[in-house]
């Protein structure tokens, strides 16, 4: 049975209202690419509106800045309680907009309370230093929250991506308006309602739904809003540096996906290599910053290899994300359903060969079968850019040398991943790949003590992990005359 959709509208103020336009638009479920609810689109009045609150609730004075800092710590692990009481409803919704597959959906959410706990445990740990200067004078440093911020959500992995910034930001008090997916406003919205239940001040959290041209354009411009935080592709993330420099010299977090090698050596146990390669590339049909979308394969095993990846995307359960024993779903909407085709026929014209999967499943609902291509090279587009898709592109090695070198020749820098029973190999690889973060013997393992962002153009700054509210934050330095 459906989930029920409870809020489809505009939150500002803690208020649920229509767009000052009067516009709406569709959101989608991708398995059967039915309506499932119009939902108010907001424009530029809109983001005014939700900035202005955002900036009221803000004030020197406000209800919010004099909340002692333990008591927004609490407002958020109350939230947190009431995101697990949701758990079953929030993990429907999401897998209902989005097409997660439930089993995954579930997971995410059991894992999103504790992240919540986690950030709001950091509330009350704010702290600044003591500098002794000598002679006649002495410092000492405060840290303050920088003020309104702009958090613009995509869509892959929407509850928890809203979890991660919204918390973040509040945890350093700072007040916040969200501008969600236009694919997936539901999770969001209903976050922010739990919000309101957990005692949230009006104005500190506002959720403006809306398309990135418009909503995001007047949030990523508004002079009121001192920082943004941005996950999402690499071409709007640079737009959004831009928009921050042209104005107001906003503060920037940006998070921009990846092409991350994932490298398996000729010592590593077979079975347990090409699960990992499969979990890296296939989990959420590929739809997540950090998949492993560049697998190398050291020549000794590479044969056996590929025959063995080629079995297990062939075994994937293919169905409603809302069944519990589905392993793989419709990928979000029809764009992006025909921009993964379009790379699958752009790998083949170049030359990698196709050994399973590369074609659409049914013709309703955006489901992709898993597909491995083998022999893939360094140049061809497939090894280059982020497809978002269910596509493993296998790529053969000799040695550890050539395929850091070979790794780290990209744009991107999101993680990396070594499968070796070799110590020497794990370490040389972790301190000389160029990516945020590393795994060695697993892949896609993520909690929220992990600081987690790019290098290179994969992104600016950290999620996450125990100095992860500095991102929000402004240092100010006192300096004092003693007599
Ligand atoms: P996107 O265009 O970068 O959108 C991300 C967010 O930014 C959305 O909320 C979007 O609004 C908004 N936005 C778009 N243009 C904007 C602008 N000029 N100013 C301010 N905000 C703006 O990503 P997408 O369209 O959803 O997906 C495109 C590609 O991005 C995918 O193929 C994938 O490669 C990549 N992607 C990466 C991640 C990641 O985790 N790194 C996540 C999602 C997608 P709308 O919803 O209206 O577009
Ligand atoms: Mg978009």
């Amino acid at each position: 049975m459906a989930p029920q959709i409870k809020y489809t509208k505009i939150f500002i103020d803690n208020q649920w209202v229509d767009a000052k336009s009067g516009k709406t638009f569709d959101t989608y479920n991708p398995h059967d690419e039915s309506v499932i609810a119009k939902v108010a689109e907001g424009d530029k009045a809109d983001i005014d509106l939700a900035v202005a609150a955002a900036k009221r609730a803000f004030k020197r004075n406000s209800e919010w800045r004099r909340l002692e800092a333990s008591q927004r710590g609490k407002l958020l692990f109350k939230f947190a309680d009431l995101i697990e009481r949701d758990f079953e409803y929030l993990a429907e919704l999401e897998s209902y907009n989005n097409g997660m597959v439930r089993s995954m959906a579930t997971r995410f959410i059991s894992l999103a309370a504790d992240q919540v706990r986690y950030i709001a445990s950091l509330a009350d740990k704010i702290e600044g230093s003591t500098m002794p200067l000598g002679g006649q004078n002495f410092s000492y440093t405060l840290k303050q929250p920088v003020g309104v911020c702009g958090l613009i959500l995509p869509w892959n992995v929407p509850l928890l991506m809203f979890l991660s910034k919204v918390t973040t930001a509040l945890a350093a008090g700072c007040t916040a308006v969200v501008k969600p997916a236009e694919q997936t406003p539901l999770t969001a919205l209903a976050l922010a309602a739990l919000l309101v239940e957990a005692g949230i001040p009006a104005g500190v959290v506002n959720v403006v739904p809306g398309f990135g041209e418009t909503a995001g354009v007047a949030l990523t411009h508004h002079k009121d809003v001192a920082k943004i935080s941005f996950t999402g592709s690499l071409e709007v993330g640079k737009l959004i540096q831009q928009a921050a420099g042209a104005n107001n010299l906003k503060r920037v977090t940006l998070e921009l996906g990846g092409k991350s090698p994932l490298v398996i050596m000729d010592d590593a146990d077979l079975a347990v290599a090409v699960q990992y390669a499969a979990f890296g590339v296939f989990t959420h049909q590929g739809q997540i910053c950090i998949a492993a979308s560049r697998l190398y394969v050291q020549s000794g095993i590479y044969d056996a290899f590929v025959q063995a990846a080629a079995q297990v995307a062939k075994s994937l359960k293919i169905g409603n994300p809302a069944d519990e024993t589905t392993q793989h779903g419709p990928q979000v909407d029809k764009i992006m359903l025909e921009k993964i085709l379009g790379y699958i026929e752009k790998g083949k014209q170049e030359g990698a060969r196709l050994v399973t999967g590369g074609k659409r499943v049914g013709n309703k609902g955006y489901y992709i079968e898993p597909t491995v291509f083998a022999d893939v090279k360094d140049d061809m587009t497939i090894a280059k850019e982020e497809i978002f898709g269910p596509v493993q592109s296998i790529l053969k090695f000799e040695t550890l040398d050539e395929v850091i070198e070979r790794a780290n020749e990209t744009n991107y820098g999101l993680a990396a991943g070594i499968i070796t029973t070799n110590l020497n190999n794990a370490m040389k690889f972790s301190e000389q790949v160029e990516a945020g973060t590393v795994w060695v013997n697993t892949y896609l393992t993520m909690r929220p003590q992990t600081p987690f962002g790019g290098f290179k153009e994969s992104g600016i700054g950290r999620e996450y992990g125990p100095q992860c509210v500095d991102q929000y934050l402004e240092v100010k330095t006192v300096t004092m005359a003693l007599s």
